[in-house]
């Protein structure tokens, strides 16, 4: 086996179900807590694996978002692998690339109306990560774009107006998820809060995450989420599913509104 299998035999073997070896090079952030460029970090990169790791969302209306059990599942196979990689004697880092500009930069996947990136058999239900190596050369892909084409499922899905035609036309200010971190929601954000810290309507619309299915949560994590629950302040076991990143408040913030709108 060469290198590059052992390398995907052991990403696979702990989610990441997609291996892509790409070509460190500078892209456009927008985003100062994002890196351009590898290279000016670690000047010994040869190589940007990209790394997705597909998840099944919970059913439609749960309030809890399956991409947050993977991302934080994720996150942890993540340091498990740098770990093996360095175990191998390959030097490998975590880069906060952009990543979904990494992806359909190397022709490996698309991003629709809905601004989210799909890849072929797993659409958008994906956590990414670009971790740089100092070994392999990087590979060419030239993965078939996955259009939008007449569609439109996404825009009509969408509470706050926030899709428009192209990528291009999306107005944060009217996606709920650009209010997520504020302590208090417009009003409008308020009314159509429908799982803990997101909305994923225009995920369940898109036609291209029907193959990946869904799955029931199970009574642990329902338990962990129970509106009052979260409300006495108990988040501990919610914590251990989402990561120690999620912010209290905001839990509790949330199991506030939930429990009025799911009334
Ligand atoms: S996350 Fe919700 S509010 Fe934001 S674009 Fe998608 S459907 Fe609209
Ligand atoms: S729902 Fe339709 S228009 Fe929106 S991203 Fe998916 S394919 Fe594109």
């Amino acid at each position: 086996m060469s290198l590059y299998d052992d390398i995907i035999t052991k990403a696979k073997g702990l989610g990441f179900e997609k291996v892509y070896f790409t070509q460190p090079k500078t892209i456009e952030t927008g985003n100062s807590r994002l890196v351009s460029n590898p290279l000016d970090l670690y000047g010994w990169t040869t190589c940007v694996l990209l790394l997705a790791y597909p998840y099944k969302p919970f059913c439609e209306g749960e309030v809890v978002s399956g991409y947050y059990l993977a991302s934080n599942e994720s996150y942890h196979k993540l340091r498990d692998f740098i770990t093996w990689l360095n175990d191998i004697g390959i030097q490998a880092k975590r880069v906060s690339l952009p990543v979904k500009k990494a992806v359909v930069s190397a022709n490996i996947g698309t991003v629709g109306r809905n601004t989210l990136l799909r890849l072929k058999e797993y659409g958008s239900r994906i956590v990414l990560y670009a971790v740089a190596i100092d070994t392999c050369a990087p590979l060419s892909y030239n993965e078939p774009a996955q259009p939008c084409g007449e569609c439109r499922a996404c825009i009509d899905a969408c509470p706050g107006k926030a899709i428009g035609e192209t990528p291009y036309d999306y107005i944060k200010s009217k996606c709920l998820r650009y209010y997520m971190e504020d302590d208090e929601y417009p009003t409008w954000v308020k009314e159509n809060v429908n799982m803990y810290l997101g909305c994923e309507r225009c995920m369940f619309a898109c036609p291209y995450n029907e193959a990946v299915g869904t799955l029931q949560p199970s009574d642990e994590v329902r338990q962990a989420f129970d509106f009052d629950r979260i409300l006495s302040g108990d988040i501990e076991k919610a914590i251990q599913y989402v990561g120690s990143n999620v912010d209290k408040k905001r839990l509790m913030r949330d199991a506030a509104i939930l429990k009025e709108n799911k009334k």
